[in-house]
């Protein structure tokens, strides 16, 4: 598929053999075969026509905050939708192409004086990402505020799925279940105060900062909360935190996260994965869920 595939499609840029790491937040990951940067609904759809025509793997990345791209990389076709990133304010609503920036779309609410999702406001995926994992901090996520997203379908078929089709959990949407690609999202909200707003998400913001190691790459918690536990203190009193694995290590700040301080690999991020996975069970008993989305394959 080399030459076809990038003569097919002059007008996008597709890099052969790229390394993912440039993409990822952990700045970790293998390359993948091919990236394409789509810039709007119908490029993402006619990649994933070839992708279905051609009979390639396809792999859709949003702002890869969430993601750990193992160090052998991705086969086929991948796709990055960061650059299909339109939005836009009405009255009551906020719509999103899937690859516009959360934060971007926090502030296009803000300043059309709309409230509902400043609990985002420090989110750092894409909507699409969003809607994928059900994102959600300090008491609000995604299903209290989507009202519906369209998807294309495997085969390019565009379709509607409402807050209700998309069955949000913990974590979890059925975009998750099937194939499709998430290209917009619609946000209910509802009028509010713009200096209110903002300060709300500043307020997020700064307690975030304070929380969070955000000065060093990572993908946000890796575990999910198990039930009647809290993530964090599992693996502190586990006595994890600070430990390292070639470069990644069990952040000091907050014991949820794993950060690359050192050029670590995605192979040091799924080796300690494993590791506190296996301590906080022995220790306690319970079984750390990943939250992060694992892909691609071993080296
Ligand atoms: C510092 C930091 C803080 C974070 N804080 C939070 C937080 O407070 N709350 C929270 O919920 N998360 C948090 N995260 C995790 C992450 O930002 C969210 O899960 C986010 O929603 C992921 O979006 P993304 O675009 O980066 O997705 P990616 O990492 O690119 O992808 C995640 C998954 O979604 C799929 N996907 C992405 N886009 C699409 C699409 N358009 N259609 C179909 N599938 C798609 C991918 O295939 C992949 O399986 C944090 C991460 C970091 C690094």
């Amino acid at each position: 598929m080399t030459q076809d595939v990038l003569a097919s499609f002059p007008a996008i840029e597709i890099k052969k053999d790229e390394s993912l790491s440039h993409y990822t937040n952990t700045k970790t990951g293998g390359p993948a075969d091919y990236v394409a940067f789509p810039k709007s609904i119908s490029e993402t759809k006619q990649l994933i026509e070839y992708a279905n025509r051609h009979e390639l793997p396809l792999t859709v990345i949003g702002n890869a905050s969430n993601l750990i791209v193992k160090d052998g990389g991705i086969r086929g076709l991948t796709l990055i939708l960061t650059r299909m990133s339109q939005i836009h304010a009405s009255e009551t609503e906020v719509v999103a192409e899937a690859g516009a920036a959360l934060i971007a779309t926090t502030k296009a609410a803000c300043h059309a004086s709309l409230t509902g999702l400043e609990f985002a406001a420090g989110i750092p995926g894409s909507v699409g990402g969003a809607v994928f994992m059900n994102a959600g901090a300090y008491g609000g996520e995604m299903s209290e505020v989507i009202e519906e997203v369209t998807v294309l379908t495997r085969e390019g078929q565009l379709k509607t799925l409402s807050n209700a089709d998309l069955d949000f959990g913990y974590r979890h949407s059925t975009v998750q279940d099937y194939d499709d690609t998430v290209v917009t999202a619609t946000f209910k909200l509802k009028p509010g105060k713009q200096p209110a707003i903002q300060a709300r998400m500043d307020e997020l913001n700064t307690l975030r900062a304070s929380k969070q190691p955000l000065e060093w790459p990572s993908c946000g918690s890796v575990f999910k909360r198990p039930t009647g536990y809290f993530t964090g203190k599992l693996i502190h009193d586990a006595g994890l935190q600070g430990h390292q694995i070639g470069g990644a290590q069990v952040s000091k700040k907050h014991a949820g996260f794993i950060i690359n301080i050192d050029h670590a690999t995605a192979t040091d991020y799924m080796d300690m994965i494993h590791y506190v996975q296996k301590v906080v069970y022995e220790k306690f008993g319970v079984h750390l869920e990943t939250e992060v989305r694992i892909i691609g394959e071993d080296a």
